[in-house]
Order: C-alpha cells, then structure tokens, then sequence
C-alpha cells in the first residue's frame, strides 16, 4: 500500500551467495541477515572454494577453540612454554591472536587481515578485545567464540612493540631463529619456540618484515602460537608470497574482491548499531532515487577547508555525481510539475566536522540545480575529533562507515581507512579526494579520480621483496600488486 518499505530477497542473496553459514539465531543478530535487504548492490558472489574454506574454518574455530579441551592444552603449552600437541612442529590446533590499536577503520582491516591470514594457514583467529570487535560486530563463527578468553598466560601481551624478544623479527636478529642459505630453518635451541610475536606495525624492521617472506612462512607455521600487530590492510603483503598464491587464486579468482568478502563475512553490527543504522537510512535516505556518499576526513583537529568544499564539488559535478546550481539570481525558478515530481537525490556526508554538510545543504537549498532535480544533504553525525577509547563515538563511526556502504556511489577522502571499509563493504570503486597538503596548497586538479580497484591500501608495505632485495613495489613482484593512488608508496591488489 505504499506505506510499507518492501524488503524482501531470496535465501541464497540472505547469505550472501553462501558466504555466510545459516544456522545463526537471526534475532541475535538483525544485520547478518537483514543487510542485503538494504543494498541496491547486491555485491560480489563468493567463489565455491571461498564458500568451502569457511565452513572449514569455522569447523576449525569450534574444535580448536575456547572451551575446547584443545584449547586448554595449547594454553598449557604456552604457559609451561613448551610446543604441546604430540609431534613436534605439528600440534593439534594453531592459534593467531590479533592485536590492533587506532581508529575503528584500521582494527578492522587489520582483523580482516588476520582472518585471511588465519584462514590461509589453517589457525584459529582469536581477537584481542582490545580492539573492541566484540563491542561493535556479532560473533561470527556459529556456536564458538573468536573473542580471546581472559586468562591468557602472556600476561604482558599487550605491549608486545618492536622490541620485544619473542618478536619473529627479534629473533632472527639475535640468531635465536637461522635460516641457512637454502632457506632451511635451524634454531639454537632442541626446537621452535611455542610462541612468536609477529610485529607488523608502521615501525616495523627489517627483520619483522621478512614475515612476508616463503622461507620465513615456513618456519612460522611450525610455531602453535603467534600473537600479531598490525593497524594495517596486509593483504597486499600475502600475495607477495608464492607459497600462498595458488590457494588465494582459487579463493579469489576475482582479485579485488577480498576485503569485499572478507569484511561482509566478519562484519555484522550488533543489534543496538543496528538500529542507528536502519533508523538513519529508512528515515532519511531509503526512498531517494540515489543516494550518493562523501566521506570527508578531517585529520587532526576540526578544520573548516573551503579548499576542499571547492573539491567536493568539483570532483562530484566534472564526474556527474551531483548536479550544478544555478547561481545566476536572474534566472527564473522553474518549479516542477506537481504530478512529474521526481525523487529526489539525497548526499549522505560523513565526517568529523559539520562546515562541509552544512555548506552542501545550503548550496542545494538556497539555488536551484541546473537539472531541476532536488538535492538532500544528511549528516549523522560530527563528533569533531577523532577519540579513543568511548563506545558511543565508535559505535557512531560503525554506524557512518555501514551507512556509507548503502550508497549507491561514493566519493572518499584518500588514505583514509575509514572510507576504504566502506567501499569495501559495498562493493563500490570509489572516486578518491587526493589529500591537500595543507591550507596553502591549491585544490588537486583533478579534484578526485575513480580508483583502480574496491581494494583497501597497504598503507606500510615492505619495501623489499625478502632476501632477494628487490623491490616490492609496482608490480616488479607480482602485476597485480601495484602502487596506491592515493598514498604512493602503498601497495593493492589491482
Ligand atoms: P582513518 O584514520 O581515516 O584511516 O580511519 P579510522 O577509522 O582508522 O580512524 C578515524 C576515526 O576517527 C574513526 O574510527 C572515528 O572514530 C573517527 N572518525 C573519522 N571520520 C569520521 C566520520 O566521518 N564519522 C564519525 N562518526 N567518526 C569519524
């Protein structure tokens, strides 16, 4: 009857094409099954072999994970520090305990990473609730928990840093681990360490960085537990590594694809974010005829830019996002005919500041478009600087990154983490704002250009392809891993 918004889609669409298991308790958890009701787009179909490998490993995740008596016995191993498990180098159950830190955008695709990470060496993911996965998103395997129980034995985990000993990196270092010339790895002590901490961070070393490197995966998988840093999209990094080739091929035939999959299979707001998200779109942009998001970080303090009000417009006017208005006070209004009245198009900003919505909204208010179309501008909401640490503020964030990935297109800010989850969520290529330098520098031109791939950026990559020593930039490796528009020496998957 019109007054109702249909939303209804097919069982397999429900999930995902089989990326997601059924089985969940839908109330639990509203967003697992009720997001692709609210997407236009209905995204990328998994490849069988993907499908496959997840119900593996979550069948893994529930052998091997907390509550499990193998679980209790690799934490025994660890505390006693000795590899446990029968053989040793091949215990009953592996585990990779991700840590990350920054803004909610950068935790996720860090924890993203990991799951890929994990998925391909056939670890357990257990995440640090440090990064507040558990705050925000659903359990994802069905009947376990990817949460890390307390009671881990390292009892100083979390400030594991670059110089930590147990590191991987630290340990090649100080010889502690070998790898003689072909690769073969020898240790000073009878065998492996039961534990490594594998640093991944922007000051990550040389030696933490042979981590992307075919002899080092060796020896790493060889050792039960491994508790990982990163505030980064890694998975550049993972293709760079023949031994993983062949498997990521086969689990995704369509390369740019990853994050896309790996974020919707992880990602699901609890039921209180949402409700911020279905309360936002139903109210203010489920009838638009389009519905066009802009991201606009804001680095560093409130900033009001009319540098990069001027880019927005630009950038969505030259790329036919968004209508020009007609500026001219004598040109007459031309009202619309009341029966032909078109939907209008509704711009959904994100950002930390309010000047740039506010800008956009009186722009579309107070001027005509030269279209005739109608223009609402909506904002969720400005919290004006980053902070750390408040439920609200990231549950805000999740909200905003969710709402931006129900657009239809998407202009983002480059090298913002936060606009990359959204695109990748989405399943958009966005057109990218290149960062002004500062107040004084002028508007790019052009003021944004379509991306080459829905990928996230790698935004601290090696630098130097192993022990090879050549460079790991641009292809020089492998083609399909190249440089990133928006941060030069990134690297992503193309
Ligand atoms: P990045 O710093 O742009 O790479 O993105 P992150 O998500 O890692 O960190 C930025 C953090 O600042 C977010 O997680 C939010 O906490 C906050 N933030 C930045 N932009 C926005 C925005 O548009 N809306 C909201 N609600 N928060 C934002």
């Amino acid at each position: 009857d019109g007054s109702v918004l249909h939303r209804t889609v097919a069982a397999h669409d429900k999930l995902l094409g089989g990326l997601l298991a059924d089985g969940f308790d839908e109330r639990s958890c509203h967003s697992r099954y009720q997001s692709a009701t609210y997407r236009r787009n209905a995204g990328r179909e998994p490849s069988p072999h993907l499908v496959s490998k997840l119900r593996q490993h979550e069948a893994l995740q529930r052998r091997c994970g907390p509550g499990t008596v193998a679980y209790s016995n690799a934490v025994e191993s660890l505390r006693s520090g000795k590899s446990g498990g029968g053989v040793i180098g091949s215990p009953e159950c592996r585990y990779l305990v991700s840590m990350s830190y920054r803004g909610l955008g950068n935790r996720m695709l860090a924890t993203a990473s990991a799951f890929l990470y994990a998925m391909l060496t056939d670890r357990v993911l257990l995440v640090d609730p440090s990064n507040e996965m558990d705050e925000l998103f659903c359990e994802p395997f069905p009947d376990t928990t990817w949460v890390l129980p307390p009671g881990f034995p390292l009892t100083n985990y979390t400030d594991f840093s670059v110089r930590t000993a147990e590191s991987y990196g630290n340990m090649l270092k100080n010889n502690v681990i070998k790898i003689d010339a072909g690769g073969v790895p020898t240790s000073t002590h009878q065998q492996l360490p039961v534990f490594a901490y594998v640093h991944l961070d922007h000051d990550y070393t040389v030696h933490d960085k042979y981590f992307f490197c075919d002899d080092d995966q060796r020896v790493l998988r060889d050792i039960q537990w491994l508790v990982m840093r990163t505030d980064c999209y890694i998975v550049p990094g993972l293709f760079l590594l023949t031994g993983f080739r062949d498997e990521l091929d086969m689990l995704f035939p369509e390369r740019v694809t990853v994050f896309h999959h790996l974020a919707r299979y992880l990602f699901h707001p609890n039921n209180h974010i949402w409700g911020l998200i279905t309360r936002y779109y139903d109210a203010y942009l489920a009838t638009a005829r389009q519905r066009v998001g802009i991201q606009v970080r804001v680095f560093g303090s409130r900033q009001e830019l009319p540098k990069v009000l001027e880019q927005i417009t630009a950038c969505t006017h030259n790329e036919n996002l968004l209508p020009d208005v007609i500026t001219d006070d004598g040109e007459p209004f031309v009202a619309q005919e009341p029966h032909g009245r078109i939907k209008p198009k509704a711009v959904l900003v994100t950002s930390l500041s309010s000047w740039y919505y506010e800008k956009l909204k009186s722009m579309y208010w107070e001027h005509a478009a030269s279209t005739g179309e109608t223009v609402g501008v909506h904002q969720p909401s400005h919290e004006e600087y980053q902070h750390f640490g408040s439920g609200s503020h990231d549950a805000k964030a999740c909200a905003e990154i969710y709402l931006l990935s129900l657009s239809d297109v998407l202009v983002t800010s480059g090298w913002s983490t936060f606009g990359y989850v959204a695109q990748g969520l989405a399943g958009l290529t966005p057109w990218v704002m290149y960062k002004p330098w500062n107040e004084s520098s002028p508007v790019p031109d052009p003021p944004c250009r379509r991306d080459v791939s829905m990928e996230p950026c790698f935004l601290s990559p090696p630098y130097s392809d192993c022990r090879m020593k050549r460079s790991a930039h641009s292809g020089k490796v492998v083609p399909h891993v190249q440089n990133c528009e928006d941060v030069p020496w990134g690297l992503k998957l193309v």
